[in-house]
């Protein structure tokens, strides 16, 4: 299978020949090459694909990268407070109609404790306040981790093992090839200890990562099916 990323990397000016196939890999011109990642959306995975893989290919610096991750995040941010200040609003009503009559009926108690339960559960959910100032270490750590995955030990990040005569998924890492980084490796990546890690940002770094490689992932299957077109 064509790894889109070593492809990627032979345009970097330290791959001395990047016309000669190797390893299997099938022979394609640096020309081939950059004419497959023309076919490759804009947009923040191709942005990160080259970020970490070619990086004189990127049109945006580390900088600007970071200020795109940054707007992406700031949407769901925002979308979090929106949330938030509407389950306000549900339990600010739900009161408000518990106190038109004199008594409040078993109906609207319990129309007050969903709400208030629901506004609880909201600001679990909502990200800390204090996520402007983390969020560089974040962004980093996301990308560093994308670049270095945790390799699957079984499989050796190929996603498949030989079992008798077959060639099946590997049950290590379910034909991922990656396993999950623990918290404590995150923790350290973005400057915490690992109990406010998992307090505090793991829902958070889990979604910059996944929202991050998942964009990254679409922009490295967008250059195979290019190359195969
Ligand atoms: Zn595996």
């Amino acid at each position: 299978m064509t790894d889109p990323r070593r492809l990627l990397a032979r345009l970097n000016p330290t791959a001395v020949r990047y016309d000669v196939g190797r390893g299997g890999m099938p022979d394609l011109t640096a020309q081939d090459i950059a004419a497959a990642l023309a076919f490759v959306p804009a947009g923040l995975g191709r942005e990160v694909f080259c970020a970490l893989w070619w990086p004189d290919g990127a049109r945006l610096s580390r900088r600007d990268l970071l200020g795109k991750v940054t707007s992406i995040v700031g949407e769901e941010w925002r979308r979090q407070a929106q949330a938030l200040a509407e389950a306000r609003i549900d339990l600010g009503i739900a009161h408000a109609i518990a106190g038109w009559g004199h008594h409040t009926s078993p109906e609207q108690r319990r129309n007050i404790d969903a709400a208030a339960r629901a506004l609880e559960a909201r600001k679990r959910r909502c990200w800390p306040s204090t996520l402007p100032d983390r969020l560089p270490a974040l962004v980093t750590a996301a990308l560093e981790e994308i670049a270095m995955p945790n390799l699957c030990a079984q499989c050796g990040g190929r996603a498949q093992a030989i079992v008798g005569a077959l060639l099946v998924k590997c049950s290590m890492c379910d034909g991922r090839g990656t396993l999950p980084v623990s918290d404590r490796k995150r923790a350290r990546a973005i400057g915490v200890d690992e109990s406010t890690y998992r307090e505090t940002w793991r829902d958070c770094y889990g979604w910059i990562y996944r929202t991050v490689a998942d964009a990254e992932q679409e922009a490295a299957q967008g250059m195979v099916s290019a190359l195969r077109g």
